[in-house]
């Protein structure tokens, strides 16, 4: 992987874009088994659609980042942990945890499954 951003992930319909750089905490899963990545806050940027991104409570003790248009969940944001949840595709590299005992508690109360990593 090179040096530059991390990827892109972009909602069903185009309007919002996120910008993600570095490298993730930790790969896991949600309650429902898709898998997702862990971030710290920082690296995640907005990249296009300010005007259509709606950040609401979810009623987790994070906000999600949602698209007006779609409705597609972008990204789930834990402020006080600096923690964000990120839709992954399948077959993700596997990478070591890098999560703190507060961020990983969180991500478990939610239903999150970290994966171990090697
Ligand atoms: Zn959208």
């Amino acid at each position: 992987m090179s040096n530059g951003p991390y990827g892109q992930t972009t909602c069903r319909c185009g309007a919002v874009s996120l910008l993600v750089c570095g490298a993730p905490l930790a790969l896991g899963r949600d309650a429902g088994g898709e898998p997702v990545s862990f971030w710290p806050l920082v690296a995640i940027q907005l990249g296009q659609g300010a005007d259509e991104l709606e950040v609401s409570p979810s009623g987790t003790g994070g906000d999600a980042w949602q698209c007006r248009r779609c409705a597609e969940r972008l990204l789930l944001a834990h402020d006080d942990d600096d923690l964000a949840v990120l839709a992954e595709q399948e077959g993700a590299d596997e990478i070591a945890p890098a999560l703190t005992p507060v961020q990983q508690r969180w991500l478990e109360a939610l239903g999150y499954r970290v994966a171990a990593g090697e």
